[in-house]
């Protein structure tokens, strides 16, 4: 007997005929699908990003808002004393590892960068702290994604959307790269995130108001999707 998961896989078709109209369904739907934290300037993106972990990007936020003000170049965060600056970003939580990651990227920027922000993955990587995820985030948003940010929700909505087996955030990844348009890597994620956070909601997904939900295999309504831009969406906890 045919499984319910194979039926619904053969109802929505192969994954490559969907990416496209998803990626344009949900680009109408979520116009404002942006990243969530504020900045300035690349090294307040890179600091920004390597805060969020952990925490809220509203917490990052309300931290930044005064943290920018004091630390404006990478010589900043290596002129306080480390007890100042773990003060400074105690509010985003796990403060001494993400002091000591700060003060040893800005080291590194100052070393090896010319005090700038690299751009590459391979360079953004070698910065203390910064892991794929954050080199990711750090690279789409200055333009020049070199791979597909996977966090809790791009993680949850490939899955249900089936454009992954996979469990492992970097194998998921390698089938995003794959599946999606290079030009959209940037915007994807967001556009994954923001209907994560507003529709494809981890405990309660609102089938029934989602514009793929007929591309979708875990969609729970078999009626017609409707318009994009069409739905009222609730405005979601930036997390
Ligand atoms: S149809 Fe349901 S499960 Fe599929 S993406 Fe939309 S909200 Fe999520």
């Amino acid at each position: 007997m045919r499984s319910f998961v194979y039926e619904a896989r053969r109802r929505v078709g192969p994954k490559r005929n969907r990416i496209v109209p998803i990626i344009e369904r949900l680009a109408a739907e979520h116009e404002d699908a942006t990243i969530a934290l504020r900045f300035r300037s690349p090294l307040e993106l890179l600091v920004s990003v390597m805060l969020s972990a952990q925490t809220t990007d509203v917490n990052v936020n309300r931290v930044t808002e005064t943290l920018f003000e004091k630390y404006r170049r990478p010589e900043d965060y290596l002129a306080a004393d480390v007890e100042e600056l773990e003060r400074d970003v105690f509010a985003t939580g796990f403060y001494r590892q993400k002091a000591k990651a700060v003060r040893g990227t800005m080291q590194m920027l100052l070393d090896e960068f010319g005090g700038e922000v690299p751009t590459t993955l391979q360079e953004l990587t070698r910065l203390p702290g910064v892991a794929r995820k954050t080199a990711n985030v750090v690279a789409a948003e200055l333009g020049q994604p070199q791979g597909v940010v996977v966090d809790t929700h791009v993680r949850r909505l490939s899955q249900r959307l089936g454009l992954t087996r996979q469990e492992d955030p970097v194998k998921i990844e390698r089938d995003l790269i794959r599946l999606v348009p290079r030009p959209d890597w940037g915007r994807f994620p967001h556009l994954l995130i923001w209907h994560g956070r507003r529709v494809c909601i981890a405990r309660a997904p609102r089938c029934e108001v989602c514009v793929v939900n007929d591309l979708c295999p875990a969609s729970r309504v078999t009626a017609s999707p409707p318009v994009p831009g069409t739905v009222k969406v609730a405005q979601p906890r930036t997390e």
